[in-house]
C-alpha cells in the first residue's frame, strides 16, 4: 500500500508558518493584500476566488476582490491592472483565467509589475522560473508539486524524474525546477513515444496531461513517487491523472485527487503574497 500523501497537512504546516509571518508584517504596520480579479461567474473562478479568500482569512492577509461583468472592456482592466501596480497597500494580484474570448490574455497579463505576480502571469515571471534569478514568481501549481515533494521529505537530487504534460502552467516549469534542485527530468507530451516505459524507469512522476486515468498500471513501479495534479470532471465526480486504484497498490507514494495538490496550490498563492509582502517592507525601509 502507497503512503498516501494529502495535501491538508501540508496546507496547515504552511498555513502555521505563514500566520507566523504576517503576525511579523503586522507588527511593523503592514497587512498582506492579495486582490483578486475575477471577470464573469464562472463556477470554477468563483470556487478558486473563495478558496484563497478562506485561505487567506485563516492566516491573518487581507483580500480585495474586484469582479468585473464577463463582457468588460480590455482596457478598462489594464488600468485596473495599472492601479494595483501602484497601490503600495496591495501585494499581490490574482488574475483568474481563461478571460473571456474578446480579451487578448496576453496583453492583460503583462500589464501586471511582475512584483505582484505571484501566479506567474507574466513573460518576465516565466523568465525568472527559467533563468533562477530576478522578479516576479513560480506558478502555484508547479511550486505546489515541489512543496509537496520537499515537505513529505522526498529526496529529489540525483533523482530521476518524469513530467507529463508542457504547459507552461505546469509541465514545463515543474520540469525546470525539478532539474535546479538536481533531478534528472524528462518532460513528455501527446506525441511522446513509449510513454509507459519512460514512466517506468522514473523515480518520480508528475503528471499534468489533464487525461483521467492515463497512468495505469503499465507505466508504474515499486518504490516510486506519482504527484497526480490533473483534475478531470465527467461532471458526475473528479478523477487525476492516474488510474489510482490501479496504481497505488504498487507505488511508494501518491497523491489523491482531489484533497491533493489543489489545497497546497492555494497555499501557495498566499505563501508569494507573503513573500511579495516581506519584500515590498524591505525595499520601502531602503
Ligand atoms: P494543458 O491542456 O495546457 O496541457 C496539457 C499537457 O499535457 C500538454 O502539454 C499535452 O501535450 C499533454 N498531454 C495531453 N494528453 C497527453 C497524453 N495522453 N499523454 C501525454 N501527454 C499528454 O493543461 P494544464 O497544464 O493547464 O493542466 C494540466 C492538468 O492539471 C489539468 O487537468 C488541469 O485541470 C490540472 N491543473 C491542476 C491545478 C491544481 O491546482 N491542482 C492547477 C492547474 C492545472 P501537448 O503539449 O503535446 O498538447
Amino acid at each position: 500500500m502507497a503512503e498516501i500523501l494529502k495535501g491538508a497537512p501540508v496546507a496547515k504546516a504552511m498555513a502555521e508558518e505563514l500566520a507566523a509571518r504576517i503576525q511579523k508584517l503586522k507588527e511593523r504596520g503592514i497587512t498582506p493584500k492579495l486582490a483578486i480579479i475575477r471577470l464573469g461567474s464562472n463556477p470554477d473562478d468563483i470556487y478558486y476566488e473563495k478558496s484563497a479568500t478562506r485561505f487567506c482569512e485563516r492566516v491573518g492577509a487581507e483580500v480585495k476582490s474586484i469582479v468585473y461583468p464577463a463582457d468588460c472592456e480590455e482596457t478598462r482592466l489594464i488600468r485596473r491592472i495599472k492601479r494595483i501596480n501602484n497601490d503600495d497597500s496591495i501585494h499581490g494580484c490574482l488574475l483568474l483565467r481563461p478571460l473571456p474570448k474578446h480579451i487578448n490574455e496576453f496583453r492583460v497579463s503583462e500589464a501586471l509589475c511582475p512584483e505582484k505576480d505571484i501566479d506567474c502571469l507574466t513573460v518576465g515571471s516565466l523568465g525568472s522560473v527559467f533563468a533562477g534569478k530576478g522578479a516576479g514568481f513560480p506558478p502555484c501549481t508547479a511550486q505546489a508539486v515541489m512543496e509537496m515533494l520537499q515537505r513529505s521529505g522526498f529526496e529529489i537530487q540525483g533523482k530521476s524524474a518524469v513530467v507529463i504534460g508542457r504547459s507552461l502552467v505546469v509541465g514545463r516549469p515543474v520540469a525546470i525546477m525539478l532539474q535546479q534542485e538536481n533531478a534528472t527530468v524528462t518532460m513528455c507530451h501527446s506525441k511522446t513515444e513509449d510513454l509507459a516505459e519512460i514512466c517506468r524507469r522514473a523515480d518520480i512522476i508528475v503528471s499534468a496531461a489533464g487525461q483521467p486515468r492515463i497512468v495505469t498500471k503499465d507505466f508504474v513501479r515499486e518504490g516510486q513517487v506519482i504527484i497526480d495534479v490533473g483534475i478531470n470532471s465527467n461532471g458526475n465526480y473528479i478523477s487525476g491523472d492516474a488510474d489510482f486504484d490501479e496504481v497505488e497498490p504498487i507505488v511508494a507514494a501518491i497523491t489523491p485527487v482531489p484533497g491533493g495538490i489543489g489545497v497546497v496550490t492555494t497555499a501557495t498563492l498566499v505563501k508569494h503574497l507573503v513573500d511579495s509582502a516581506e519584500s515590498f517592507s524591505t525595499k520601502s525601509k531602503q
